[in-house]
């Protein structure tokens, strides 16, 4: 998988390949940038290019190096990541008691952290000592999607590769070329995934559709309006994934509304195919009220993080609906 697997960030694609070929190595690199838009797939292809041996500047998947890479088991290129977890200091001691070493089959040594703003204090001093007096042969890649929470003295030593959102032409084709959709329906999920290949190809999962024709489809009154919605409530509050998937999809509905209540650009209309009924809802529900619905729905999304009970929080959200559609 190489830099042309990488798509929509044709900038920072050129300046990695400018330094491979230069040969101007840095010590560490900071690929920053919105989530989801291909900064640690690049940090990975960017270690297998530097020691690839069959290109200069690129990957050829078949040399005995590129293979370990892939297979993550190259002793001298290594991956931290973190599930939602902080990036502890016993890890980092271990990452760094190995650089003192030469790299023992690479040309260099890379060492990528993967949501590097998840350092807690201690790692992250424990790094800088690392990043001041860096170690020959060693490269080292922060990659970050909030790099204003890494400190300071952390960033000025790092050089910066920025990262942008993929334009939504470009994940149009990616879902049809990957996920077999329509254009129609391509189009339709990436202009909900603001720029992010990652969020787009989520989104057009299976599992996602299901839940927003289900929601949707409730919520637009086929069959029994306020059974269902209590139903799909408890149903769809036991998982925290599919919590927030369906909240984003109730989200999506009272935002459409509002854009048609406030503009006429179908454009800017996400769930088009239920614009019908949004239309004759766009006379019934009063501006103030929609902009209560999603007040509430943002509040619900704040009182997540402080645990607030999913089911109680879809509830009081279906009372606000039902009132508002009454
Ligand atoms: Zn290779």
């Amino acid at each position: 998988m190489g830099f042309d697997e990488i798509k929509g960030q044709d900038r920072a694609i050129k300046i990695l390949r400018q330094v491979i070929n230069n040969k101007h190595l840095a010590h560490a690199y900071l690929f920053h940038g919105p989530d989801g838009v291909g900064k640690k797939k690049a940090s990975i292809t960017f270690a297998k290019a530097l020691n690839c041996t069959d290109f200069e500047d690129d990957v050829c998947d078949i040399c005995v190096s590129c293979r370990k890479i892939n297979q993550c088991i190259h002793p001298d290129v290594t991956l931290i990541q973190t599930e939602k977890g902080e990036i502890k200091i016993g890890e980092i001691r271990n990452i760094i008691k190995g650089m003192i070493y030469k790299p023992l089959e690479a040309k260099n040594r890379i060492v990528i952290v993967d949501e590097s703003e998840r350092f807690n204090l201690s790692a992250s001093n424990a790094f800088l000592k690392t990043l001041e007096e860096p170690p020959a042969d060693t490269v080292i890649i922060l990659v970050s999607s909030n790099p204003d929470m890494l400190p300071q003295t952390v960033l000025s030593r790092c050089h910066r590769i920025a990262f942008s959102n993929i334009p939504t032409r470009t994940l149009t084709d990616i879902l049809i070329e990957k996920n077999g959709l329509t254009p129609v329906a391509a189009d339709h999920i990436a202009n909900l995934a603001n720029g992010s290949v990652s969020k787009a190809l989520s989104l057009s999962s299976e599992e996602v559709q299901g839940i927003r024709m289900d929601i949707l489809s409730v919520l637009s009154g086929k069959g029994n309006v306020k059974g269902n919605l209590f139903d799909l409530a408890e149903q769809y509050s036991k998982d925290e994934k599919i919590f927030y998937e369906a909240l984003d999809w109730i989200y999506t509905y009272f935002r459409d509304i509002i854009m048609m209540k406030v503009q006429s650009d179908l454009n800017l209309i996400i769930n088009r195919d239920f614009y019908d009924h949004m239309i004759s809802l766009k006379e019934k529900i009063s501006l103030e009220t929609l902009l209560d619905i999603i007040e509430y729905i943002k509040s619900v999304y704040k009182g997540q993080e402080r645990n607030m009970n999913r089911q109680l929080a879809l509830d009081v959200l279906g009372i606000k609906i039902m009132r508002s559609i009454a």
